[in-house]
């Protein structure tokens, strides 16, 4: 018997193919069958989408899922349902648990837990260096094997250059991508938010834009170098988009992302001593905030990542300086984009829906994030009207560090579809 779901009468938005149009999709046996005017499937189940957006599956490629080793914080499971919750199909699960995933034993753990209790799909992404201490290479080439999609000592930067040359000789040679949380810890060091005026007025000490600045360049240079495939993990500041453009103009194989966050919030918007405003790295200035929607707009930032990072009450109820940095994202990143990119018409739904799904495709070389037969039946469905208010509360997530928590928005996911299977759909109101 064939599991057929036709979904119908949405406005289809998949930039692969450049298609924005009111039309039907028909999922059968978990695959995309058809793309197109009034289908016909007799005997499949339909999704009236009327008035929605049917977009190719969401994918993050930036998540904390905290799993193995820190489960208090999040699971896999719990992690994939906020996702799911927040319109991700894929998640991608950053390697800095404990045991950290270094190795093909962690990263086929990470896809076993995945198959038996995430409801999205789960891609591991290896660590560039042993326990990420950015001394010896991690088993690079066998966690691909295992099914990493990239490396990362995310968390923590590659601080010797000569390691990361290394690393990125060896991702090369296997077709990895190399994503670096890009950070001088001796410029950032003790620091606690951004550098600059409202630091001072605070007390606080500051983490100076140039931390994340030199190790952009750095990394860019080591890329030419090597010919590796460098993303800039969560970038955050002017100077480090104004380097990103420069390399690709130069054709160099660089890409980056930008957090729901980083665009939504500056430094201004922090509330004193709220440790939901602390994150790496930090909220910046105003000047930095619109570089990143300008980047985002004219492709020069290439996806929209959560860099979703659970810590549970216990650690970020500490003093300011004593919490961990990060905050969860899955739940509010579509609602957030929408809001500051979409309805302030400075980037179009094509491109939008594009930073979630073709962009994260193509840096991870993932055959999805497009809605063309054959492909993988995963599918966003989401309502860009739709007016709403996070409760962190009723959150999937284990964690409920975020500064939303409470904020009313317009946008939101209606139905996530994984593998021609709905995995969450929001009840009616
Ligand atoms: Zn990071
Ligand atoms: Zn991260």
């Amino acid at each position: 018997m064939r599991r057929r779901l036709l979904i119908r009468n949405g406005r289809v938005v998949d930039p692969a193919a450049r298609r924005d149009e009111i039309a039907d999709v028909l999922l059968e046996d978990g695959r995309v069958a058809a793309v197109g005017a009034r289908l016909e499937a007799a005997g499949a189940e339909v999704f009236d989408a009327t008035g929605l957006v049917v977009a190719p599956g969401f994918i993050d490629m930036h998540v904390h899922l905290r799993e193995p080793g820190f489960e208090h914080a999040e699971t896999i499971e719990t992690g994939s349902r906020a996702a799911a919750a927040g319109g991700f199909t894929s998640i991608c699960a950053m390697p800095n648990t404990a045991p950290v995933n270094d190795n093909p034993t962690v990263t086929r753990y990470i896809i076993e837990r995945a198959r038996r209790f995430a409801v999205t799909n789960v891609f591991p992404i290896g660590a560039i260096t042993k326990d990420s201490a950015g001394e010896e290479l991690a088993a690079i080439g066998s966690m691909k094997a295992a099914g990493a999609v990239a490396i990362s000592d995310d968390g923590r930067p590659v601080m010797n250059a000569r390691v990361m040359r290394r690393a990125m000789e060896t991702a090369r040679s296997f077709g990895l991508p190399v994503i670096d949380h890009c950070e001088d810890l001796n410029l950032s060091a003790g620091g606690d938010m951004n550098e600059g005026v409202v630091s001072v007025r605070l007390g606080l000490r500051g983490i100076p834009s140039c931390s994340e600045d030199v190790m952009v360049a750095r990394d860019i240079l080591l890329a030419e170098v090597t010919g590796a495939r460098l993303h800039v993990a969560h970038i955050s500041s002017r100077r480090s988009v104004e380097l990103v453009a420069e390399a690709k103009r130069r054709g160099l194989p660089v890409s980056c992302e930008a957090t729901p966050h980083h665009i939504a919030l500056s430094e201004a918007d922090l509330v004193p001593y709220d440790s939901n405003y602390k994150m790496k790295p930090p909220l910046r200035t105003a000047c930095d905030v619109a570089t990143l929607v300008q980047g985002l707009a004219e492709g020069v930032i290439d996806a929209i990542a959560t860099d979703h990072a659970p810590h549970p009450g216990s650690e970020k109820m500490q003093e300011f300086e004593q919490c961990p940095f990060g905050i969860i994202g899955l739940e509010t990143a579509l609602a957030i984009a929408l809001e500051t990119l979409y309805h302030t018409g400075k980037v179009s739904l094509m491109r939008l829906v594009e930073l979630f799904t073709l962009g994260p495709a193509r840096i991870l070389n993932l055959d999805r994030g497009r809605l063309a037969p054959g492909a993988p039946g995963d599918v966003t469905i989401f309502d860009p009207e739709r007016v709403w208010t996070y409760d962190v509360t009723q959150s999937f997530s284990k964690s409920s560090n975020t500064p939303f928590h409470g904020r009313t928005f317009r946008g939101r996911a209606v139905a996530t579809i994984v593998g021609g299977a709905v995995v969450w759909r929001l009840e009616p109101s």
